[in-house]
């Protein structure tokens, strides 16, 4: 029988209600009891890391999973972490940075409604979860509404239904019908993994609305390594509001910009207009592609802990990891040509 870990962090599905709302407060032992048959197809050991609400998440508590999964790698044979929904998709897309190539599944779940209601989504969520970990499925996955997303390809698009997350530009890996996996798409399997735990939090992101001037930028820019720019539509930056100035004056004193669209499909294409062309061609400014906004954030702070040269964030930028961003999307290749 395959063995398990469950790693319990909180959310909805592990909350309880108060006077002042639901508040985390069961621990995995208690998620498992809710589950009991689950023990006829795998052997289930249980660590609780915290009780959070997942609003609360950091990227130091990204590292105290990513410490927890490394310590515990060789006596499993796949993870289930429950974790808030809110907050999931980064959490997702920052494990797939941190732990690469693992040949083992580490699935992530949780649920719109807490498990002790008499509706709730969490007792198949958190059974999917233990069947995908059982399966050979390799990297990190979320599985929620029966459906299994990968890791960098996941966004929180519902804030109520069951259906909360969607695959941003990337078909879904799979779904769970009646207890059995069927398979859509098969992920790479590395052969051994790959763990980082060092993380640059110096990166930061700014929603563009029209009529904005600079001044949000230059903040940004002076307290971080990085700005990602998330603009309109294939990407570019007003021609009014010294966006373009402020951007090629804090290149030049080492930051970096990323340009991304707040379209939630298709992704960005910078040099189609001149308000983007420009921003690409003159200044270098990296742009996200079909990559999710969560997935760009995690992958600068795990690209800018290792380097700040230019040239080599660039390379490794545009190299995809854990299929963020499809292979066509590179730095020779500016548009993305069929
Ligand atoms: N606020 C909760 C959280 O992210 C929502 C949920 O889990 O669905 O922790």
């Amino acid at each position: 029988m395959k063995r398990i870990l469950l790693i319990g962090t909180g959310g909805t599905i592990a909350s309880e209600l108060t006077d002042s709302g639901l508040v985390p407060g069961l621990n995995s032992e208690q998620l498992l009891s809710y589950i009991p048959d689950i023990g006829r197809i795998c052997h289930i050991d249980c660590i609780q890391l915290f009780a959070l609400d997942s609003t609360n998440i950091t990227p130091e508590h990204w590292q105290i999973i990513v410490r927890c999964i490394r310590e515990h790698y060789d006596d499993y044979d796949g993870f289930v972490l429950t974790h808030g929904t809110d907050t999931l998709a980064y959490t997702a897309a920052a494990l797939s940075y941190m732990i690469q190539d693992s040949p083992k599944p580490i699935i992530l779940t949780g649920a719109q409604k807490p498990i002790h209601f008499d509706s709730t989504d969490s007792k198949m969520n958190l059974m999917d979860a233990f069947l995908c970990a059982t399966e050979e499925l390799p990297g990190v996955s979320i599985v929620f509404d029966h459906k299994i997303i990968l890791g960098t390809r996941a966004k929180k698009t519902r804030s109520k239904s069951f259906s909360a997350f969607s695959s941003i530009n990337y078909p879904e890996l799979g779904v769970v019908r009646d207890g059995t996996l069927l398979r859509f798409v098969r992920q790479e399997c590395g052969q051994a993994p790959v763990f980082y735990e060092s993380l640059n939090t110096a990166v930061s992101l700014m929603k563009l609305v029209p009529g904005m001037n600079r001044d949000v930028l230059d903040f940004l820019f002076a307290k971080n390594d990085a700005v990602v720019v998330e603009s309109f539509g294939v990407g570019g930056v007003p021609e009014a509001g010294g966006f373009y100035d402020c951007i090629e004056e804090w290149k030049k004193r080492g930051r970096f910009a990323i340009l991304t669209t707040q379209v939630e499909n298709e992704g960005s294409d910078l040099g189609v207009y001149h308000v983007g062309y420009r921003l690409k061609r003159n200044l270098g400014v990296l742009e996200a592609y079909d990559m999710t906004t969560e997935a760009v954030l995690a992958k600068l702070m795990w690209i800018l802990a290792q380097t700040k040269d230019p040239e080599k964030v660039m390379n490794q930028f545009y190299t995809p990891v854990a299929m963020d961003m499809f292979p066509c999307f590179n730095s020779q290749n500016l548009a993305c040509k069929d």
